[in-house]
């Protein structure tokens, strides 16, 4: 039975490692829904409405895929969407506890939905968004890492920072 799955993070900026993600889902459920959490305590590097402009330009020739911001709890979101599944991924060990944790809370939050976790391919199971700013904050290339228009707004607005 395939379904409607959710996709939530924050994805400040998307890397290859979430593309990689949006792809394996998108040979797996029917409709996959990018969620785009407004996570004010993070301290964003990027507004949402960029993160999210960025992630449309970025899947656009993943047919299927569609690409939303959202506040408060993911799975009040769900359930609003109409969705069962959400899609989280595994980098590491590292990575497992607090996912376990999450998915664990909002099981108990809500019985009815189920956290499903994916696997990048191995050379992006190192990559994250955090660490990508750092390397570009010192002045590394990223195009290893993200596309090429997200390495140059990454490097744009430290520039203005
Ligand atoms: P969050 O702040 O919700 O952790 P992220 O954008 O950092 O937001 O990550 C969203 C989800 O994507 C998380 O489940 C994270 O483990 C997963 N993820 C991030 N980077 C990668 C990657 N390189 N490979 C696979 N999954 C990843």
């Amino acid at each position: 039975m395939c379904q409607k799955a959710i996709y939530p993070g924050s994805f400040d900026p998307v890397t290859y490692g979430h593309i990689d993600l949006i792809r394996r889902a998108q040979e797996i459920f029917s409709e996959v829904l990018v969620a785009v959490a407004h996570n004010p305590h993070k301290k964003p590097l990027f507004s949402v409405k960029e993160r999210v402009a960025m992630l449309k330009k970025a899947v656009v020739d993943i047919p299927g895929i569609e690409i939303r911001d959202f506040s408060g709890l993911v799975i009040d979101f769900a359930k609003k969407e109409k969705a069962r599944v959400l899609i989280r991924g595994l980098r590491m060990i590292s990575d497992f506890e607090y996912e376990f944790q999450m998915a664990l809370t909002n099981r108990k939050l809500d019985p009815h939905i189920e956290t499903i976790f994916l696997m990048p391919q191995e050379s992006y199971s190192y990559l994250s968004s955090k660490l990508l700013k750092e390397a570009a904050s010192l002045g590394a290339s990223l195009s290893a890492f993200v596309p090429d228009f997200v390495e140059k707004a990454i490097k744009e607005k430290m520039r203005k920072e």
